[in-house]
């Protein structure tokens, strides 16, 4: 089975930002795992994690093609959500106690990350300030309620309805014309905390070998996994690879990587506090195509945009570090939502890549006649916080444990399929465009074509479940 090694990423505002700390060494001839992880990221730093503290003496090793954090985790927005905004698709897989149990540890995800940095000296910026969901042209206004209403029926109220003006006034931005609250969210400095997380697993005794690209497995009973520099032999294997994932031919069609880009502002000093967004809320719109934008310590804004495009064949490359395009249009809606903002205000700028399932939730499981080998996908823009779940699931089926995590509704769950290719890049292409323009009448207050209407219905469900 051959993997795809990609060159790094441009780096990030947030890998900028913070001490370059020493790379571990790469791999080097023959070794040996009991558990073997794929993906420096979050998902395989919290899977290393909780297999070591079921099974402290378990021999764990974690291989990254770049640094750890040079893929996903170090390049995205910091929010820390839950999984409330989906709990109306989640629900539609699962039983209700399954929902809440997925709903509530989600949440308390949260706090858990806060308690961990705090307890481990990590200073990754966590701050619990909450998350606004609001909507910026009339057509989208209300657009949660069939979200609230699934909580209410559930017994939960984990959401606040806050008026139009209260929306204005914390969000400091006229584009606002109504939204919701929810007080559990908070926001990090997402590289700060992969770091912290990375001396935290080799302190536990985690091997981590970087720039260790994995360009095969042999699977077996153990498999071998090829790097440049050598080989390890492992008992288990966790593919915790995110969008270079769809390049395995099984879980290709289980997600499709699109392109998510983000722009800061240079420090912004008392012009924030004029704009009057002082609170520290994360916000996002209600776009299929999200705007999210929050503040960082040293008082910028560090604004995103999910755009949606894509790369033939799915090869992680430039379209997933750096595209001119999609940052042109996260620039535009900066602008657009903060039009006080000085034309010179933005200072840097990059892309990710996001792996998008159709309904925007992950999917776990083992290889078909591989059952040593477990891939955690599709997190689809919403991992900082729900990836700590993750690492409970994949350490669980790699330990072979009957818990409540290797037994939960997220694995192996049946999903959509994305098409093959051409189909799957020519198809996703119109679409994605027929959304754009939808999007784009929408914000004018115009009404949207017909046919892009029909096309954008095809889309993958975006970060919330809206109504
Ligand atoms: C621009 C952007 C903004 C986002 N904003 C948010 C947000 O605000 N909140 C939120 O919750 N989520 C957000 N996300 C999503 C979030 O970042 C991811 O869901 C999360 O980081 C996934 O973690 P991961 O470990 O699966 O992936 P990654 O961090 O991408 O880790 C996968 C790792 O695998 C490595 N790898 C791949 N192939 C190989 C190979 N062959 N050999 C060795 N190593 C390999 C990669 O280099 C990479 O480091 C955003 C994503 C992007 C791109």
């Amino acid at each position: 089975m051959k993997l795809h090694i990609s060159q790094p990423l441009k780096r990030s505002y947030w890998q900028e930002s913070v001490v370059s700390i020493k790379p571990c060494p790469p791999m080097v001839g023959d070794s040996r795992a009991e558990v073997a992880i794929i993906g420096g990221g979050f998902v395989g730093l919290w899977t290393a994690l909780t297999v070591k503290q079921h099974e402290p003496d378990c021999r764990v090793v974690v291989l990254e093609q770049d640094i750890c954090g040079g893929g996903a985790s170090g390049r995205n927005g910091g929010f820390v959500m839950s999984w409330w905004p989906k709990i109306s698709t989640i629900r539609s897989f699962c039983s209700v106690e399954e929902a809440l149990f997925l709903g509530r540890r989600a949440e308390e995800a949260i706090s858990e990350l806060g308690e961990f940095c705090n307890q481990h000296g990590i200073d990754s910026h966590f701050m619990q300030k909450g998350w606004l969901w609001t909507a910026t042209t009339p057509a989208h206004v209300d657009s949660w309620n069939g979200t609230l209403h699934a909580c209410e029926k559930l017994g939960v109220a984990p959401f606040q309805r806050l008026s139009p003006d209260e929306v204005r006034r914390r969000t400091g931005s006229p584009a606002h014309l109504g939204g919701v609250f929810e007080a559990s969210n908070a926001t990090v400095q997402p590289f700060a905390l992969v770091q912290g997380m990375r001396r935290v697993a080799l302190a536990a005794g985690i091997v981590i070998h970087e720039n260790s690209g994995v360009s095969q497995i042999e699977p077996g009973q153990p498999s071998r996994i090829i790097t440049q520099g050598g080989a390890l032999t492992a008992d288990k294997v966790v593919l915790a690879t995110n969008a270079w994932s769809a390049t395995i031919p099984e879980l290709s069609g289980l997600f499709t990587p699109v392109n998510s880009s983000i722009v800061t502002t240079k420090p912004l000093g008392a012009h924030l506090e004029q704009i009057g967004w002082t609170g520290g809320e994360s916000i996002t719109d209600s776009q299929l195509m999200v705007d999210y934008y929050r503040t960082t310590r040293d008082g910028r804004i560090a604004f995103g945009k999910g755009t949606g495009a894509m790369a033939y064949r799915s090869v992680i490359g430039g379209v997933f570090s750096d595209d001119a395009e999609s940052i042109a249009l996260t620039q535009a809606d900066l602008f657009a939502t903060y039009p006080m903002l000085s034309p010179d205000a933005v200072a840097d700028s990059w892309s990710g890549p996001v792996d998008r399932t159709y309904d925007s939730l992950p999917v776990f499981g083992s290889l078909r006649g591989h059952p040593n080998i477990f891939y955690g996908i599709g997190w689809s823009g919403n991992g900082v916080g729900p990836s700590r779940l993750g690492g409970r699931i994949l350490a669980s089926l790699a330990l072979g444990r009957n818990d409540e995590w290797s037994r939960c509704s997220l694995v192996g769950r049946t999903c959509k399929n994305f098409p093959p290719e051409p189909f799957r890049y020519l198809g996703g292409k119109m679409v994605r465009n027929a959304v754009l323009r939808k999007e784009r009448a929408e914000m004018q207050g115009k009404s949207p074509a017909r046919f892009d209407k029909l096309l954008a219905r095809l889309a993958p469900s975006g970060l919330e479940d809206k109504s």
